[in-house]
């Protein structure tokens, strides 16, 4: 699947120009309604062939705010991620 933008997104843009796949929309176009930056699961591809670690939540100032979510069959996934850190929703950075 993806990574994933949780409720403490503090909404500072920081992410969404590092995003090589433009898979990041802001609060306005978050299509969940909810009031915070949003990960299309469909186009992330947690920036395998682009960088060595997500590059958004590299550029996140907000600690732990982007988290690891299930890989679905299919999906472009890092696979050095332990599957109970996706189930779990661990940090992409801790
Ligand atoms: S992990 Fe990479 S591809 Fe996925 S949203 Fe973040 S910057 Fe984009
Ligand atoms: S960089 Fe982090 S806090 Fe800033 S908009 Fe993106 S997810 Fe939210």
């Amino acid at each position: 699947m993806a990574v994933k933008i949780t409720d403490i997104c503090i909404n500072c843009g920081a992410c969404i120009d590092e995003c090589p796949v433009e898979a990041i929309v802001d609060d306005e176009d978050n299509p969940t309604g909810e009031e915070i930056y949003y990960v299309y699961p469909d186009k992330c591809v947690e920036c395998v062939g682009y960088h060595d670690t997500p590059a958004c939540a590299e550029a996140c100032p907000t600690e732990g705010c982007i988290v690891w979510d299930v890989c679905l069959e299919g999906a472009t996934c890092r696979d050095d991620v332990p599957a109970e850190a996706r189930e779990n929703h661990q940090p992409v950075i801790e």
